[in-house]
Formats: structure tokens, C-alpha cells, sequence
């Protein structure tokens, strides 16, 4: 089997097994999963064919599934609207896979000028037709902003560090990257140890699994630093597991972090 080699640090993966990955609708397909220990990064071995079918058939890039995904996520847009606020008051934004534009919407609707990044044919034309600017791919816009934010769309990208460069280059001198994350490597790392599961498919839809090492390691290696992490998502903490997730990372400050998903709040290095 080829060398899987680690995006970030670029040593060569250890192989640790597989996930059934979505690539049609309703149709899985078994892919090999690659593990960095020093970055804590799982990697999936992805063709580009894969990758791009994947990203047609996704549940959240059907347009019938539209308003459902409206519904359940509104709350939870409106506070990253306000969250983006606290750091910028009149930002410039770029949403980086915006799909139905949920996000751009909330921030609209605060006067907030917005942008988007979709590589989805058909949303990006739905969009269009709303009135949103809204650009195939990251590497072709040439505006500049205070904040490009990443809502579960980073962890899809093969090469996270050159996302990061093109993101510094978009970003003005004090601009703000805010990246939306899962948080599983430690559920996939506690299903291994402790089940000797090679089954990995807990992971979900990423390309790369983040915690917050390999996430700090990319960004220090691209010139950001993490300004804050929150742990807290409101309208998306529905069960009481995420509650009890939440209010552990509290009380251990941070050394136990199992919530379901980590927001990463990043600027230039000083
Ligand atoms: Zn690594």
C-alpha cells in the first residue's frame, strides 16, 4: 500500500483502519483511514472523484432537505452571527461552503455585507438567484475580509494548510478566521484502544478529523494563532450528553474536552 504522508507535519500515517463513507445517495463506500499520532490527525484516503461525489449527495446540499436543515439550524447561525460580532462590529465576511447560505442569511439580515464559497453546482446557482455573490472556489476570489468562517466545510479540504495560506491572503492585517470543527478523534481513539475497532466510521463525513492539537499544529504552521475556543453551541446542544459534555470541559478548565464540536476562533500571529 502507498505512503499516506500527514498534511500537516508530512511524516509518513500509520494505517488504522476504515469508514463507510457516503458517496451517492443512501450509498457507502469503504475507505481507508490514516492515522498521525504526533499531530493527532485521522485522514481518510480519498480520490477526488470520491471527494466530489461525496459532496453532491450529502444530505445537506439536497435541496429538498432545505428547509429541515433551515429549521434546525437557525438558532444555532444566529448565534455564530453574534459570535462573529463580538469580535468585529462591521466585518466584511466570506463563508467558505456555504451550502443553502443558512449563515449568510443571518448575518444579512444584521446589515452585515457577505460572501460565499460553494463548490455545489446547483446551491451556488440557488444563491445566485437570491442575490448572494457566491464563488466556486476559494483559490479564484480575490476580494479581501474581516472574517472568513469554515462551518463544517474545513475538515473537507485535502490540503488544509494551503486553505490556510489562501485564507491569510484573503484575510485584512486584523482579520478573524472562525473554523467549526467535530470533535471525535478522542471517541475514535477510545473505540481502538479500547475495542481494537478498526471501524472508524465515527468520524462522520471529514476528509481530515481535527482535535485541538492538530488544528493548533495547522495553524501555527500557516501563521495564525488560536485567539479562542468555544465549546458551547447554542441551538445545536439538543441532548443531554452535550450538556454534561459541555459542563465537564468546564470544570476540568479545558484539560476534558468531549463535546461534540469545537469553534475555532484564529488570527495572524503577532
Ligand atoms: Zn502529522
Amino acid at each position: 500500500m502507498d505512503n499516506v504522508i500527514c498534511p500537516i507535519c508530512n511524516c509518513p500515517m500509520t494505517d488504522s483502519g476504515y469508514a463507510n463513507y457516503l458517496v451517492g445517495i443512501k450509498k457507502f463506500a469503504r475507505v481507508p483511514v490514516f492515522y498521525c499520532k504526533a499531530c493527532d490527525l485521522f485522514s481518510k484516503k480519498l480520490s477526488h472523484d470520491l471527494l466530489q461525489s461525496h459532496l453532491n449527495s450529502a444530505a445537506y446540499v439536497l435541496p429538498e432537505n432545505e428547509q429541515t436543515y433551515y429549521q434546525k439550524k437557525m438558532v444555532f447561525f444566529n448565534f455564530i452571527t453574534s459570535l462573529i460580532l463580538r469580535y468585529k462590529s462591521h466585518p466584511r465576511i466570506l463563508d467558505v461552503g456555504c451550502s443553502y447560505g443558512h449563515l449568510m442569511m443571518a448575518v444579512a439580515e444584521e446589515g452585515i455585507y457577505v460572501e460565499g464559497v460553494e463548490i455545489n453546482d446547483t446551491l451556488r446557482e440557488r444563491l445566485k438567484t437570491k442575490g448572494f455573490q457566491v464563488h466556486k472556489d476559494l483559490f479564484e476570489v480575490s476580494n479581501r475580509y474581516d472574517a472568513i468562517t469554515f462551518i463544517d466545510s474545513f475538515f473537507y479540504f485535502q490540503n488544509p494548510l494551503d486553505v490556510l495560506k489562501r485564507c491569510k491572503e484573503l484575510l485584512n492585517e486584523d482579520g478573524i478566521l472562525l473554523l467549526r470543527l467535530t470533535n471525535r478523534n478522542w471517541l475514535a481513539r477510545l473505540r481502538w484502544r479500547l475495542f481494537k475497532r478498526s471501524d472508524l466510521s465515527v468520524l462522520g463525513d471529514t476528509t481530515h478529523s481535527y482535535s485541538i492539537k492538530s488544528i493548533s499544529r495547522s495553524l501555527n504552521k500557516t501563521g495564525f494563532s488560536i485567539k479562542d475556543i468555544h465549546l458551547f453551541e447554542k441551538g445545536r446542544m439538543k441532548k443531554i450528553f452535550h450538556l454534561l459534555a459541555y459542563l465537564l470541559a468546564v470544570v476540568t478548565f479545558k484539560k476534558l474536552i468531549l463535546t461534540s464540536g469545537l469553534i475555532v476562533l484564529a488570527d495572524r500571529q503577532a
